[in-house]
């Protein structure tokens, strides 16, 4: 290759994904004044580009729902829970019939492949770990031990939520420490009564609103005219116009591009990072564009690989070299292993009595949340199971929201009080198995010569006496605030369902056992980067992408450090 080629396909540093930790990569290494490339397989999506945000329901076909036929051909895995695709967020869904995976054990990979990743479909909770998190693995010894604790991450996460805009209540709890919130979505009239009658009986479980990533309140400083206030509209996983929730296309990238030191690239799909073992180090990436089918090499001095907990494993693997046969920075074994995931398809529902004759107006973008409360000291001690679960739950009105009705019957059923129904979700902490992995399959290639990623994961006897007690515990709290017709349900989900994977690079103290270190840098090559879910050394409670971004702008920062001291 000329010089001059190699000087134009040259950048200060590679971004591999644009989801939420590749979005706060770029921004944060483009802040600092490098050169930045991301590099992102899917299609190019900017901040307003929303099909379908602001159709009314009549506007969408079939009321919004898929056929069927539809489903079977292109979305038989994405769909398998039977909630998720819908007219109104298909395009953001992979078809699956496009982008095969096979499965030794199920496993349901949900994603989307386009500038913003999952970032656009996302739920928006946003809880901080603690150190029952991060100190959880050593005391148990299970797996390997965090290399970091709270005091660690705990700036990170004060100078992420004051950009993202997290929107929250205050309680002093060890297990979720409170952050830098905005003004949360109160809870409903049933929902504080809930909140109430559950601590009378169980002062240790908190009905608090959930701490989601919408804005409540705009700020011109941070936001900038970029993101405007949320209109609790309800319609997130379309795409926010208002640019109300956190996203890489409405947050993250127009921050970055604002610097002039952006540059990204759609339709590249990474195939391996390049190892140069003269140096010792990455020399940067290898692609192929998805509609030319061309291959170009990028050079970059540092890498960040938030190509998603599956697909930045899935690029590692796939980086063999003599240096590296198995996988870059593979000496430990572990790519690939201790995959883990929330499980839910455990909840409950019944009846709220006692507000038949209370009304409220409007919507509003999440309900409540109940963190964990089981395993964080001798008090709380479960011999059945380690660790815990969490609920994400809310409560209505039934008439808000009534099924097969049309016209002036739908406007006097919405204005009419009546019944109030609860439901909520349980949320289980998933161990770090070494059996469960994913891997590459090099002799079944996909349409663009990629190895077919193959995943044999199952949840295992922690989860499943966890589970019965999740449910327990739910039935419980309904009962004591006074709820009927209480049901509850346990239908066992696949690892990946809860859309919450992680754990496949995991971070830990030495090479031998772990693939990053404490600042999320590859152990045997020093100028890759890993921040999305593969870093995870145990999956906690809580919903986990907040961490992610967290621990994305604390090695950017690091490796800003590294580079201004010539170490990378
Ligand atoms: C419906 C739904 C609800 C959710 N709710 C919540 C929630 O409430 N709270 C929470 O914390 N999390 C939630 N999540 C999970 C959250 O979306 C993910 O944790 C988060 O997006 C992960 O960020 P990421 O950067 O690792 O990956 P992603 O956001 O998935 O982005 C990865 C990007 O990398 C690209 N990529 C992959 N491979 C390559 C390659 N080889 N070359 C180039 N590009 C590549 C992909 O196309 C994608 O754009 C939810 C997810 C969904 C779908
Ligand atoms: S609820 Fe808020 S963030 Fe969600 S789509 Fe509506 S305005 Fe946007």
């Amino acid at each position: 290759m000329k010089l001059e080629n190699k000087k134009e396909l040259t950048y200060d540093a590679i971004v591999i994904g644009s989801g939420i930790s590749g979005g706060y990569a770029a921004m944060e290494l483009c802040l600092k004044g490098y050169k930045t490339l991301v590099l992102e397989r899917g299609r190019m999506v900017k901040h307003g580009e929303y099909p379908t945000a602001s159709k009314e329901s009549w506007e969408l076909p079939s009321q919004n729902k898929v056929p069927h036929e539809e489903v079977k051909e292109h979305y038989f895995k994405q769909n398998r829970l039977n909630w998720w695709v819908h007219q109104d967020n298909k395009h953001w869904i992979n078809k699956d019939s496009d982008y095969p995976y096979d499965e030794v054990e199920r496993f349901d990979w949900i994603r989307g492949h386009h500038v913003g990743g999952r970032s656009i479909m996302w739920g928006k909770h946003c809880y901080r770990w603690s150190d029952i998190d991060f100190e959880a693995n050593k005391k148990e010894n299970i797996a390997v031990d965090w290399p970091i604790r709270y005091k660690d991450i705990e700036p990170w996460y004060d100078y992420v939520e004051t950009f993202v805009g997290v929107s929250g209540q205050k309680e002093g709890l060890k297990q979720i420490p409170d952050g830098k919130f905005l003004p949360p979505f109160p809870l409903n009239c049933a929902e504080q009564f809930f909140r109430e009658e559950v601590a009378k009986t169980y002062p240790d479980r908190v009905v608090t609103p959930g701490r989601v990533a919408n804005l409540t309140e705009y700020n011109p400083e941070i936001h900038k005219g970029l993101r405007g206030q949320c209109q609790s509209r309800n319609r997130c996983w379309r795409g926010c116009p208002f640019g109300a929730y956190f996203s890489s296309v409405s947050a993250t990238i127009p921050v970055a591009e604002e610097t002039g030191n952006l540059t990204i690239r759609a339709h590249s799909i990474v195939s391996e990072i390049v190892y140069d073992k003269t140096t010792g180090k990455a020399s940067g990436v290898k692609i192929k564009d998805a509609e030319t089918g061309e291959e170009i090499e990028f050079f970059a001095r540092v890498i960040f690989c938030n190509g998603s907990t599956v697909g930045t494993a899935a690029i590692l693997l796939n980086s063999r070299s003599e240096s590296f046969p198995d996988g870059l920075g593979n000496g430990s074994g572990e790519l690939g292993h201790n995959i883990m995931d929330h499980h839910y398809g455990m909840g409950v529902s019944g009846l709220m009595p006692g507000f038949e004759d209370t009304y409220y107006k409007g919507r509003k973008p999440v309900g409540f949340y109940i963190p964990r409360f089981t395993n964080i000291d001798n008090k709380t001690k479960r011999k059945e199971y380690l660790r815990g679960f969490g609920y994400q739950g809310g409560i209505s009105r039934i008439n808000a929201n009534p099924e097969e009705v049309f016209g002036d019957e739908l406007k006097n059923s919405i204005f009419k009080p009546g019944s109030y129904r609860i439901g909520m979700t349980c949320f289980g902490e998933m161990l770090p198995y070494h059996e469960n992995k994913m891997f590459l399959n090099f002799d079944k290639k996909d349409k663009h010569g990629m190895p077919i990623i193959t995943f044999d994961a199952k949840l295992r006897d922690n989860e499943l006496k966890l589970r019965e007690d999740g449910i327990k515990c739910a039935v419980e709290m309904l009962e004591s605030a006074g709820c009927e017709q209480i049901q509850s349900y346990n239908d066992l989900t696949a690892v990946g369902a809860c859309i919450h994977e992680m754990g496949t690079a995991r971070m830990g103290h030495n090479a031998s056992t772990s693939v990053l270190n404490e600042w999320n840098q590859i152990h045997e090559v020093p100028n890759v980067f890993v921040t999305d879910g593969a870093c995870m050394t145990s999956s906690g409670t809580q919903n986990p992408s907040i961490t992610y971004m967290a621990l994305t702008a604390r090695a950017v920062d690091y490796a800003h450090k590294q580079m201004i001291e010539g170490i990378l």
